[in-house]
């Protein structure tokens, strides 16, 4: 026993570290951020709660999605609005990485 974790995929592969598998076609989770003027009043409270800087207020004190790309779904803003008016919606999507050789 030399003391250390020994993976399944390593000990499979006679103790070879697991290769990275490849990532085209892989799905990962895309976050749509609903919100809903008519229940906001605009305290931002979603704006300040948000720890990847996705969300900002507008002129008007109304919250947008600045930044929907950085949304990790940690649902934060939705769980903190006050008011209920901000929905965090998610859908899977195809990664669109190319593989080397792709054309
Ligand atoms: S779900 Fe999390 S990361 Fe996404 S906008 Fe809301 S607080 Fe920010
Ligand atoms: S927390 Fe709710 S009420 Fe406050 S700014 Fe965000 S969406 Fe509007």
């Amino acid at each position: 026993m030399r003391g250390e974790v020994v993976l399944e995929e390593e000990r499979a592969s006679g103790g070879e570290k697991a290769k990275e598998p490849p990532t085209k076609g892989k799905k990962r989770k895309k976050f749509h951020i609903d919100i809903f003027p008519a229940w906001c009043k605009r305290c931002g409270i979603c704006v300040a709660f948000c720890p990847e800087e996705v969300l900002a207020q507008d002129e008007a004190g109304y919250p947008y999605a600045k930044n929907p790309e950085a949304c990790i779904g940690c649902m934060w803003c939705e769980l903190r609005c006050p008011d209920f008016a901000i929905t965090v919606l998610s859908e899977d999507i195809e990664k669109e990485d190319k593989m080397p050789g792709d054309n």
